[in-house]
């Protein structure tokens, strides 16, 4: 390795180490510090009294609708059974187990006279908890210091995004229309991945569109298993998109490059699973992948993955199909390469390669080494049979083949119930999608810390530059949509996690609304 890529590899690691405190900067309490309450006037008339947006969906909001209820004594009993409901919901591995909670929810609050609360079932009390919540204590809150001290975090959220506002580390890898860097926010320390799209680059090859599909669609997603959008803004040269960072490297580094080719059956099975809660998050939303394949599926430092790079995805109207040849070869499904209208079908098509490939150590149409031509590459897709060697058990032999099933309207994931149908496959079995998908299980392989997952720098090839393309007026319509700033979600999530919150959202006194709000 040469000294340039071990020095680039040091620097990241350190940072990444330090991620809490050391990596924020000394001004990190003056860039984000509160505005004097009355410059939070506007903000407060132009701002929608949602009470699920307010205290339910963005963090801060919820913490600091949490830190009021907790203020109020008669919003206690609420909060204690609100604390006990997670636990119900999300802690809870066997029905039995759940059960027990639950009598013991009932015990401890029902006989402490909740009495507004007409409680039967965990959905229904989190339905009416909020429902009384939303009530007279959101009216109440909304004149509380907590609401002031919430709209003083959104005008700091409100604060334009400039290069700045960030300190660069390595090139992690080059992407179509620019390359991806390890970058750190100044104020907070939290490590992210920013993707630059060279705006020279997007416009000699029309990408606008594309650009803006793929920011638009992440920053409306919120799932564990796609990467977050948490910035997007723009430079002189580029727009960029700072995602969740994920130094595990991707599925095909761990597949080709770290011992014999292929995965056991513990990460195939884990991975599979995790793409397959994300693949459902997406459809749910509508949302129809097309890019799946090794490569865009990456590991955090945990080694949970995240499906990445959403330049493909397309949003379906209600029950619509599309039509187009879109993806990679190798990848895609039948019904794509022949110009057929399809829909979700596509994706669960490629979940069946990925799994293949993990298992196999070679995708499935293609010897390793071999680079058929794309009309060769067709005919196989549509149709020849995939082989499966010695390495496959019965279970996931089965579930790819029914996953690589060619007519669209016989595959698995294509029916009614979606990919829910995938989940009940018996190579799932051991699976416990519920705790999965609540963060809860442990992944079977965590990555080293100080390991660096990706090519060295020197090898990543230089990003060309393009010549003859000007850009002028008629651009920054589009660069305007694209430059919105702060995804309010992630960026809450940013601040709480790095402990920022806890330690700038200090009240004084009881009762003594200023001068401690504007610090
Ligand atoms: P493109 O759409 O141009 O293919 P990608 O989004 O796939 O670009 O990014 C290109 C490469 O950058 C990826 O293959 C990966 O190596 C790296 N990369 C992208 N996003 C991240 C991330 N969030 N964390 C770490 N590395 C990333
Ligand atoms: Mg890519
Ligand atoms: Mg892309």
């Amino acid at each position: 390795m040469e000294i340039e890529s071990i020095v680039a590899n040091s620097a990241l690691v350190r940072a990444r180490e330090g991620k809490r405190f050391k990596g924020r900067s000394w001004k990190w309490r003056e860039m984000l510090r509160f505005p004097h309450i009355s410059q939070c006037a506007e903000l407060a008339m132009s701002t929608e009294r949602d009470y699920y947006s307010l205290c339910v969906k963005q963090p801060i909001g919820k913490k600091l609708f949490q830190l009021f209820c907790r203020s109020r004594p008669n919003l206690q009993t609420f909060m204690s059974l609100q604390d006990a409901l997670v636990g119900f919901t999300r802690n809870l591995s066997t029905d039995k187990e759940r059960k027990d909670f639950g009598i013991s929810i009932i015990q401890r609050f029902l006989m402490r006279q909740v009495r507004q609360l007409y409680i039967n079932s965990s959905v229904s009390w989190n339905r009416d908890l909020h429902k009384h919540l939303s009530g007279e204590p959101f009216r109440q809150y909304q004149d509380s210091m907590f609401f002031d001290r919430f709209l003083q975090w959104k005008m700091v959220e409100r604060q334009p995004i400039t290069k700045q506002c960030f300190r660069q580390y390595r090139l992690l890898g080059k992407g179509g229309f620019g390359e991806v860097w390890a970058c750190q926010v100044r104020a907070t320390g939290m490590m992210y991945a920013c993707k630059k799209l060279e705006k020279t680059h997007v416009k000699k090859r029309r990408g606008e569109a594309m650009a803006l599909n793929e920011k638009q669609i992440l920053e409306r997603l919120d799932s564990r298993f796609v990467v977050n959008l948490v910035y997007a803004y723009e430079t002189k040269h580029a727009l960029c998109m700072v995602l969740t960072m994920m130094s595990g490297g991707d599925l095909r580094f761990h597949i080709y490059n770290i011992g014999k080719p292929g995965l056991d059956r513990k990460r195939v099975r884990f991975y599979a699973a995790e793409v397959c809660c994300g693949l459902i998050h997406l459809h749910q939303m509508s949302i129809l992948y097309r890019d799946l394949k090794p490569e865009n599926i990456l590991l955090d430092d945990n080694g949970h993955i995240r499906i990445s790079d959403l330049g493909l995805a397309v949003k379906l109207s209600e029950g619509s199909l599309v039509r187009g040849r879109v993806g990679t070869l190798g990848y895609m499904a039948p019904e794509v390469i022949g110009l057929e209208h399809y829909g979700m079908s596509a994706d669960w098509w490629g979940l069946g390669c990925l799994i293949y490939e993990m298992t196999a150590g070679q995708p499935p149409f293609r010897a390793r080494g071999e680079h058929p031509k794309p009309p060769e590459m067709e005919r196989r897709i549509q149709k020849e049979q995939e082989e499966y060697g010695d390495k496959f058990s019965q279970n996931v032999k089965n579930l790819c083949s029914l996953l690589l099933t060619k007519d669209p309207k016989e595959r698995l994931g294509c029916q009614r119930s979606g990919g829910r149908e995938v989940q009940y496959h018996p190579f799932f079995r051991k699976i416990n999608f519920r705790m999965l998908e609540a963060g809860l299980v442990e992944a079977p392989f965590k990555p080293d810390p100080r390991l660096v997952y990706c090519s060295d720098v020197q090898d990543i090839e230089e990003f060309s530059i393009v010549k003859g393309v000007t850009l002028d007026h008629t651009d920054s319509n589009f660069y305007s949509k694209f430059n919105t700033g702060k995804v309010p979600i992630s960026w809450q999530n940013e601040i709480i996690e790095t402990g920022c919150f806890g330690e700038l959202n200090i009240f004084g006194p009881v009762g003594s609304r200023s001068p401690d709000l504007d610090w």
